[in-house]
């Protein structure tokens, strides 16, 4: 996951790309104190890994909204045929899940990105 920090000489946003889920696995990849060249004033710097903070990604609102997309047009797609056959259960049924996916995935995304990033941003001693 990408955690981010703020320049020490000039303030501008850091981050750096680890492996590492939480601060504890980082210590054990890296050591306490990370060095990092800042993109902005081109100085290199240790970081201390408490200064180091996990942000959420915006990766899930993107899938969820390619699959609330993808799932809306498959629905109206379904809709027509549910309208024509409208003793068909199971094809309504499946219009039904459709719309409701794209709400579930995005909920299974976001509770699993604010796990990981409670999980990196939680102090330890
Ligand atoms: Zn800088």
């Amino acid at each position: 996951m990408k955690v981010y920090a703020s320049c020490k000489h000039c303030k501008a946003e850091l981050w750096y790309k680890t492996k590492a889920e939480t601060r504890i696995e980082l210590v054990m990849l890296k050591g306490k104190l990370i060095s990092c060249t800042c993109k902005s004033c081109g100085r290199e710097q240790q970081l201390d890994v408490n200064e180091l903070k996990a942000k959420y990604s915006k990766t899930p609102q993107w899938i969820a909204g390619i699959i609330f997309c993808v799932g809306t047009l498959g629905s109206l797609y379904l809709g027509y045929f549910v309208l024509e056959n409208i003793r068909n259960h199971y094809l309504a049924y499946c219009a039904c899940s459709l719309l409701v996916m794209p709400g579930l995935v995005y909920g299974i995304l976001h509770q699993e990105e604010r796990r990981r990033v409670n999980a990196f941003n939680q102090m330890w001693g």
